[in-house]
């Protein structure tokens, strides 16, 4: 049978939006604990053991949520300390944040972390000296390359199901996005603003196109998908035109977004990408 990976990247909106605003680091808020009880509850619900990527920044605020993550059977991975993007930062950096998200949550979860995730899969090329980095500080998988062109932070000559990358520092295992073949074309079908958009009939279509070809696919969300509140910072849309967009991007659909992870939890097997890296020789 196959199998889908099934991820998290836990972080809160209303900290990243700020530090977007004026780059002042902010208290998470706490619609981010309400969501996260509503992620697991679901999770439980399907017993679907998911691997979530916490961002070092609420793990330092919120350190309950990763026991929470851990103590309910699922797997802990990264998602940088700072949410800074991977190809801006300097060698020594990129290795820091690497190393303190790493040895934060392994102290916090009791488990190895393994896994990464970019902050907005901001890896951008295949000879990204991220991958090496990765290897160096001793990650096993990398879920960042999103297999699309014409997107900010797409590969578009990417390989589009999981598979092993060679790095000068060892061999890394790469579980990129979920996308859908059309003719010559793809299109990401693997959450975010553009998952929003698609009914959730058309998705549990194209997930059951891709299990039935033995095609594994890799499906992220947000802790901020599953508020019931509107997402707003006061004062955003006059302050900075970038965050009065997200504000109407992130709040779009939002709704839609429950009802499709339930036909996916119902529709396939999911299981956390570190079990997922498992199935890919290196
Ligand atoms: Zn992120």
């Amino acid at each position: 049978m196959t199998v889908h990976g099934i991820s998290f990247d836990v972080e809160d909106w209303q900290q990243l939006v700020g530090m977007r605003v004026d780059g002042t680091v902010s208290e998470p808020s706490t619609d981010v604990d309400a969501c996260m009880a509503r992620i697991l509850d679901l999770c439980d619900e399907y017993a679907v053991k998911a691997t979530f990527f916490v961002l070092g920044l609420l793990a330092r605020a919120r350190p309950h949520l990763v026991r929470q993550i851990a103590d309910r059977g699922h797997e802990v991975a990264s998602h940088s300390v700072s949410h800074r993007l991977v190809h801006g930062l300097s060698p020594a950096d990129l290795a820091a944040e690497l190393r303190d998200s790493k040895h934060m949550l392994e102290d916090l979860a009791g488990q190895e972390v393994v896994g990464f995730r970019a902050p907005e899969f901001s890896v951008q090329r295949l000879d990204s000296p991220c991958f090496a980095a990765l290897c160096e500080a001793g990650f096993l998988y990398d879920s960042s390359v999103f297999p699309v062109p014409s997107m900010r932070y797409g590969i578009a000559d990417a390989p589009h199901a999981p598979f092993a990358m060679r790095t000068p520092a060892g061999t890394l295992v790469e579980l990129p996005l979920a996308t859908l073949g059309v003719g010559a074309w793809r299109m990401p079908i693997a959450g975010g603003s553009h998952f929003r958009l698609l009914p959730t009939p058309f998705v549990r279509w194209a997930a059951g196109r891709a299990d039935r070809h033995a095609e594994s696919l890799v499906f992220y969300f947000h802790p901020y998908e599953f508020t019931r509140r509107w997402l707003y910072l006061p004062g955003g849309w006059a302050r900075n035109r970038q965050v009065g967009k997200m504000i109407a991007l992130h709040n779009f659909a939002k709704g839609r977004v429950e009802g499709s992870l339930r036909a996916l939890c119902e529709d396939l097997r999911l299981v956390t990408l570190r079990d997922l890296a498992g199935t890919v020789s290196r």
